[in-house]
């Protein structure tokens, strides 16, 4: 029996020493720490994490090579606002209508998939059917390729709001949704809801605190709960480890959320430069989202591709975005980067950093938002974001210097995300 065991625990042994290391060699290497990039570097991938980064080029003698000498090398970029379940198109109405749970599982399969090639190995998820948990386990599971997700499964609204489901249905259909279906009207309502996230897996909460563009409904940047309804939301989530972001146009909303105690402010439109000192004093932060603020610009030109009622709230909103990124980017809020990809198509999360670049944020400063800062946001600062010693292997790499170029970012040719490669 004695030996038995002893040797189980040999062949344990061996199977580890068997476990292979990937030796990658990187041309040039970015630190989002100190925000230097390095030339000639070797990192030591085994399993799924990194275990050394070494100066010079080091040529492993049994191992697997992957050789980047000639691309510029940063760890897997952090996006903290997508909707996976989704990508909006002329036809996204009448698919609310007739899509099953099933359909839009089948379809996030593939969002998911081309985010993760497109350099993101983790996201944050603001809002879908609930779907979004199933895609999360999956990927989780090793069942199907994409990033990393935490998911707020179903967005909260007050009725009428942003996120209430039923908005612009015929009263057929509409039903009297509450908590259980993300529509709370009261600091009761507000509890439940967000336990009943909790218990259907989610890992975040969001709120829709101000009127949005493509919901159909009248106003874009109207406040839509109470401050004391925020408050119990925020303090609710917390018992569960749970931070809370708010999609927020308006000012009003904005400042009900930040005192509320949200983390994140979601396209942030029409800011005033008294929220943005909130902003600070709370240690909130920006989401920009400059790419859904274009994309709903220039949809909203077509004829028909939105409701009548949303196109002169996409004209109105959309071109605001860069502006307000701009003006908090210089007055010190915190910058976490997010694109609301979904409201754009999938994978060009990428374009965000030109857009943060032209409006006056460094490149360096962008792709550190995209990493450290989105990382500490998610409490995984000592797992991801960066490229140390015992981080995950969630390694990119783009064929150019983003801080010469940073449409580079659009062009990730490279992806490793927890050990594993998806694309060379
Ligand atoms: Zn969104």
């Amino acid at each position: 029996m004695k030996k038995t065991i002893l040797l189980f625990i040999a062949f344990i042994f061996m199977q580890n020493s068997i476990a292979q290391t990937t030796y990658i060699l990187c041309g040039k290497l970015i630190d989002t720490k100190s925000g230097n990039i390095s030339a000639k570097k070797t990192i030591l991938v085994k399993e799924n994490k990194i275990i050394d980064v070494k100066d010079g080029y080091i040529m492993p003698k049994s191992g697997n090579l992957i050789d980047l000498r000639d691309k510029v090398v940063m760890p897997g970029l952090i996006d903290f606002h997508v909707h996976i379940e989704q990508e909006f198109t002329a036809r996204t109405r009448i698919e609310s209508y007739i899509l099953n749970e099933a359909d839009v599982a089948f379809n996030s399969v593939g969002f998911a998939k081309t985010t993760l090639l497109n350099g993101f190995t983790t996201v944050r998820d603001l809002g879908g059917t609930g779907v979004n948990i199933s895609v999360r386990n999956a990927i989780n599971n090793g069942k199907i390729p994409g990033p990393r997700v935490f998911t707020a499964g179903k967005s909260l609204a007050t009725t009428g709001g942003h996120a209430d489901p039923t908005n612009g249905s015929s009263r057929r259909l509409i039903g009297n949704p509450g908590p259980k279906e993300g529509v709370v009207n009261s600091v009761e309502d507000a509890k439940k809801a967000v336990r009943q996230r909790y218990k259907n897996g989610a890992d975040c909460i969001k709120i829709t605190a101000t009127g949005g563009v493509l919901s159909v409904a009248k106003s874009g940047d109207n406040p839509q709960f109470t401050v004391e309804e925020i408050k119990a939301i925020c303090d609710t989530a917390k018992d569960y480890g749970m931070h809370v972001a708010a999609h927020a146009h308006g000012d009003e909303g904005m400042q009900r959320a930040i005192i509320g105690g949200v983390k994140t402010i979601e396209h942030g439109t029409y800011m005033s430069d008294e929220t943005m000192e909130l902003m600070k004093k709370h240690d909130a932060y920006l989401v920009p989202t400059i790419t859904a603020g274009k994309e709903v610009e220039e949809k909203a030109k077509i004829e028909g591709f939105y409701p009548d009622i949303v196109v002169p709230k996409a004209l109105a909103v959309g071109p605001q975005i860069q502006g307000t990124f701009a003006k908090a980017y210089k007055k010190g809020v915190g910058i976490a980067f997010g694109t609301d990809a979904g409201v754009f198509a999938h994978g060009n999360n990428g374009k965000e950093f030109g857009f943060m670049v032209e409006a006056g944020m460094p490149a360096i400063e962008t792709i550190q938002s995209a990493t450290i800062t989105n990382a500490k946001l998610l409490n995984m600062q000592n797992e991801i974001g960066q490229i140390e010693k015992g981080f995950f292997a969630d390694i990119i790499a783009v064929n150019d210097d983003p801080i010469k170029d940073i449409s580079t970012m659009e062009n990730v040719v490279f992806v490793m995300k927890n050990g594993v490669v998806y694309k060379k």
